[in-house]
């Protein structure tokens, strides 16, 4: 069972404060930045770990929530990227079982052509997974297919074609991430900021400047290797470096809408493998609810907080609509939220994100900053392999060997019962159970079943700041349904100003916050 330690942020500030040099300082607190951090940390570098804002605010909150070899990459014939991540995804269902669910997937299909096709590819996919395949594909009829997907269209429909891929929640393996760096002996905090570089007398980066978000202290913190795992972010930590740095990501916005299971009553994902735009659509169970998405649009600037466009939102529904039999509205959405995807920047004569390749990328600058970038959250073990490795090459440290590959994640449970509204939390969970023994009448959402001991339980041990941190990251009450998060956000606000002692200012000033921008969830 794992160890339980209370998360707290003075002790891991005056850590930072005491430790002299680290072996590895990663900034970025996404499953890039964790991915590096667990690696190092395992291989017993000492680690140290900092996010500007909270873990997985930025992309690695925001994704489709799968774990998967990857059906689009095989369309576009880049076997080996699907046969890492197959590989990957095994590895994290092991790993991480509390966490990642066994989904299986059916693509409806309306002519032949897409029948022989899907189940051919399919077949495909089994086979590059070899031995971490998640189970075999098969062709199912039309009555077992609608049976297996009660919303779906019937008119025109021949059968379909079932598969299994992985589907997890992102910013949890994230929380158990920080929990299984700080377990090993490394050191992960939030909101705390990079804000500059420091160099040797020979211009090599051996250090950076950082900035205690709440407090506004600063620190110098000295490293012998520095990682740049900051996602949509990494062109700002390379201009830190240097000035003159080339532009080396373009983003790429994916939105997705939160839907009532009533639209889509099946526990089978949808997988709409070519939409009127060419893209992968899918509507996957989660956490009760339906999550459709997703879109795929160049923008200009990276934010922490992008706002899906109106016509990604209409493309969804229009194109969920023509597979549901009832048709959801924009009123029906209970949450919209949008991630920004980090793509390696087109080489000349490359125009459209689609023909970028979505494999990692590592970039040494001649001052030795690591940047690690592009990739995805199912692979962000491999790619933190990848980097400690290549730290280890460039900086002339002798080789040790990964231990990641058969790491237990925090919170690993043998057993779950996907039923349990608590099963999430894997091995905490009877610990917080324990503590609701007594109090059963505290729940602060019963639609959404969060219960105070959650709030509590968040503040103590995974390290939540704000109420934002608790409703969008330890729950996902944010997602799941943002009007009822507004609902709940005074209650959150409250107990979470006794556990960190904080005044009524303190309270007024987080409900005013949490409820502009859950505001932007909902769709008016
Ligand atoms: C719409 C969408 C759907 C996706 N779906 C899937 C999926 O289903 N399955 C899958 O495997 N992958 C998926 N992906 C890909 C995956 O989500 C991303 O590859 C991954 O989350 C990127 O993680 P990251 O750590 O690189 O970036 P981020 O999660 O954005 O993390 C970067 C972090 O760096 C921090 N930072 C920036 N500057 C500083 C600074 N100066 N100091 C300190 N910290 C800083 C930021 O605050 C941020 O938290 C999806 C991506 C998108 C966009």
């Amino acid at each position: 069972m794992n160890q339980i330690f209370p998360s707290n942020r003075k002790k891991l500030l005056q850590q930072i404060e005491e430790q002299l040099v680290w072996d590895v300082l990663v900034i970025g607190g996404g499953a890039t930045g964790l991915g590096v951090a667990l690696d190092a940390v395992a291989r017993g570098y000492r680690t140290l770990l900092v996010e500007q804002s909270d873990f997985a605010k930025g992309t690695s909150s925001r994704s489709t929530k799968l774990v998967h070899g990857g059906v689009r990459y095989l369309a576009q014939g880049d076997f080996r990227l699907v046969r890492q991540a197959s590989i990957e995804r095994g590895l994290l269902c092991r790993n991480a079982p509390h966490l990642v669910k066994n989904q299986t997937f059916i693509i409806p299909v309306y002519n032949y052509l897409d029948m022989l096709k899907y189940t051919l590819g399919m077949k495909i996919y089994d086979w590059i997974s070899g031995k971490f395949t998640l189970g075999d594909s098969l062709f199912i009829s039309r009555k077992k297919t609608m049976q297996s997907m009660p919303g779906i269209k019937a008119g025109g429909l021949l059968g379909g074609v079932l598969y299994h891929d992985g589907q997890f929640d992102d910013s949890r393996l994230a929380i158990n991430l920080v929990q299984s760096i700080l377990e090993n002996g490394g050191c992960a905090i939030n909101y705390i900021k990079v804000t500059g570089l420091l160099k040797d007398d020979n211009q090599q980066i051996n250090g950076a400047v950082i900035k205690d978000v709440e407090s506004g202290e600063i620190y110098n913190i000295n490293a012998k290797a520095v990682v740049n795992a900051t996602g949509v972010f990494v062109d700002g930590i390379l201009q830190m470096d240097d000035p003159s740095s080339k532009k080396t990501i373009c983003v790429s916005q994916g939105v997705h809408l939160v839907l009532d299971k009533k639209f889509y009553p099946s526990a089978h994902a949808l997988m709409i493998p070519e939409t009127s735009d060419g893209r992968v659509l899918f509507a996957v169970p989660w956490h009760n609810k339906v999550v459709v998405g997703t879109t795929d649009t160049l923008i200009n600037e990276a934010s922490l907080e992008p706002q899906a466009l109106e016509k990604e939102i209409s493309f969804i529904l229009e194109t969920a609509a023509a597979y549901f039999t009832e048709k959801p509205e924009r009123n029906d959405v209970l949450s919209v939220f949008a991630g920004l995807r980090p793509l390696a920047a087109p080489k000349e004569g490359q125009k459209k994100t689609k023909e970028i390749s979505r494999s990692h990328k590592i970039i040494v600058s001649t001052s030795k900053l690591f940047t690690l970038l592009g990739g995805k959250w199912t692979t962000y073990r491999k790619m933190g392999e990848d980097m400690v490795n290549r730290i280890e090459k460039e900086l002339n440290w002798q080789h040790k060997k990964t231990l990641t590959e058969d790491l237990h994640i925090y919170g690993y449970a043998d057993e779950v019962n996907w039923n349990d509204p608590l099963y999430f939390y894997g091995s905490d969970a009877s610990r917080i159970r324990e503590r609701m023994n007594g109090t059963a009448n505290e729940w602060i959402s019963d639609s959404l079943k969060i219960h105070k001991m959650q709030v509590q339980w968040a503040v103590e041990h995974e390290m939540a700041r704000t109420v934002e941190d608790v409703l969008s990251r330890r729950t996902r009450a944010l997602l799941l349904n943002a009007r009822e998060s507004i609902r709940i956000a005074p209650q959150v606000a409250q107990i979470m100003a006794c556990e960190l002692k904080k005044d009524e200012q303190w309270v007024k000033e987080q409900i005013v916050e949490y409820t502009k921008l859950a505001n932007q969830y909902i769709l008016k």
